[in-house]
């Protein structure tokens, strides 16, 4: 079904489904919804490719919660719907859309993720419910444990299936398969259905439709792509700030590799006056939820991130993705980039990249099928020219070294403290000029941050907005 002509109406949900549409603001289904759903509803299994960003969380929750406007027969406490995904975050974007969504039906939804106390969990699996959105290994935790009848299940949904296999969580997926009923409908939503994934989803799946959604190249289209070639820490810091100081920057996502620098440069962010706070899997599940929270609210303007704990954020207001370090997988590209350009908005995406990441630069080109262009701001110039990425001598040479860096010859002097800034230190060139918007650094931090702390040396504090 072509999504152009295709209204909500015509592809029967339940009319509560529709009046929380209406009331969400969705005039027309998105392609993969439109594709999607009418599948779904005719009780096939699927199988789809589908980024973040496409509408791909309403495409397989609104027909599971069509089924649930029948009565079950049994009247058991049980989910009637399993949404498995990869990252806490997901889950709790899954389970903010099934309650959007479900709000007329009355669906009763709950989210077991790692990371949150037992004693609440199983509470809220005493109760009757109807969609469950989990994490594997904690679901299986409770499983094991008895404290889920899944007796009643009839739909199983994997979100986000190739982030599941990269993390390692496809054991456990398929002891929760195995442990579920036989008869249920099974979607298998995932980035790419190539390699193993192809094969775990013939393994799950019972005669599933294929959907694929936009092809690579087509993809990101609302979202503009710059790179920026940097030549040291401070040339980085410094572009970094110059960017953030931009009234036309809502809010933005800072990319790092690690927790550490995360941290590191969330601090230094804050100490330059921005409204900042950082977000990575070393947090308590209750410090990354409420740090998402303010980041909703707009009082935080710049999350510092890592890629896991990043992944699923649907925040409209966020205008710019910054990759301050480049990801290691070409793949979690397109998912950074993704958290901007959200709900039909346009995004800026910008990656800054030193000479010894350009083979990194061209796979993640290659992956996307699209180039970033280079780009140079007045008064930011690199030292060096922009190296290429598309030429016969854009290979590493014999100095490769294993994750991607090339020990070139000034690579030291270009004051990267390694070959590969992941490694460097997120220091230097800070706090030169004046945050925009209201990020004044007096109305940065209070109330949050503890200048107490900081003199006594206490631990890094990790949000400071
Ligand atoms: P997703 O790909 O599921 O992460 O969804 C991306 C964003 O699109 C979310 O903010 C949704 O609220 C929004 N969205 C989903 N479906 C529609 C639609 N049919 N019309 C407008 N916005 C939508």
């Amino acid at each position: 079904m072509s999504s152009e002509n295709t209204s909500f109406e015509q592809l029967n949900l339940h009319p509560s489904i529709l009046r929380a549409l209406e009331e969400a603001g969705y005039a027309t289904p998105t392609p993969i919804q439109a594709q999607a759903i009418p599948e779904v509803l005719a009780g096939h299994d699927l199988m789809a490719s589908a980024q973040t960003g496409t509408g791909k969380t309403a495409a397989f929750t609104l027909p599971a919660l069509n089924l649930l406007a029948t009565p079950h027969p049994s009247r058991s406490r049980g989910p009637r719907i399993l949404v498995l995904t990869p990252t806490r975050e997901l889950a709790a974007q899954v389970n903010e859309a099934a309650r959007k969504y479900g709000k007329f039906i009355r669906a009763r939804t709950v989210s077991i993720v790692g990371g949150m106390p037992y004693p609440l969990q199983n509470k809220l699996l005493s109760q009757p419910l109807d969609i469950l959105v989990a994490t594997p290994g904690r679901l299986l935790d409770h499983m094991e444990r008895g404290r889920i009848d899944m007796s009643r299940l009839q739909m199983l949904i994997l979100d986000e299936a190739d982030r599941m296999l990269d993390m390692g969580f496809m054991p456990d997926v398929e002891r929760i398969c195995n442990a579920l009923p036989a008869e249920r409908q099974t979607l298998l939503f995932s980035a790419t259905l190539d390699g193993n994934i192809g094969n775990i989803a013939r393994q799950i799946l019972r005669n599933p439709k294929t959907i694929q959604v936009a092809a690579q190249k087509e993809k990101h289209a609302n979202i503009e792509q710059r790179l920026h070639f940097v030549d040291d820490m401070n040339h980085k810091n410094k572009l970094l700030e110059h960017l953030l100081i931009d009234a036309d920057v809502n809010q933005a996502i800072v990319f790092t590799s690690t927790k550490r620098h995360a941290d590191l440069l969330a601090e230094d962010l804050y100490a330059a006056g921005h409204k900042t706070a950082a977000l990575h899997g070393d947090m308590t599940q209750g410090a990354r939820n409420r740090t998402l929270t303010k980041l909703r609210h707009g009082d935080v303007r710049v999350l510092v991130a890592t890629d896991v704990a990043a992944r699923g954020i649907d925040v409209a207001g966020i205008t710019h993705v910054i990759n301050y370090d480049l990801p290691k997988f070409a793949e979690d590209y397109v998912h950074r980039i993704g958290r901007t350009g959200r709900a039909g908005k346009t995004g800026i995406a910008v990656s800054f990249a030193s000479h010894a990441d350009r083979y990194q630069v061209r796979k993640i080109e290659q992956f996307t099928g699209q180039r970033m262009e280079a780009t140079v701001i007045a008064g930011f110039e690199p030292k060096r020219p922009a190296p290429r990425t598309d030429g016969p001598n854009d290979r590493p040479r014999s100095g490769k070294k294993p994750g991607g860096g090339y020990k070139g010859r000034n690579s030291n002097a270009s004051g990267f403290r390694s070959d590969d800034n992941r490694s460097a230190h997120p220091r230097q060139g800070f706090g030169d000029r004046k945050p925009a918007g209201n990020g004044q650094r007096q109305d940065a931090g209070r109330g949050n941050f503890s200048d107490k702390k900081r003199t006594e040396g206490a631990r890094r504090p990790r949000t400071f907005a």
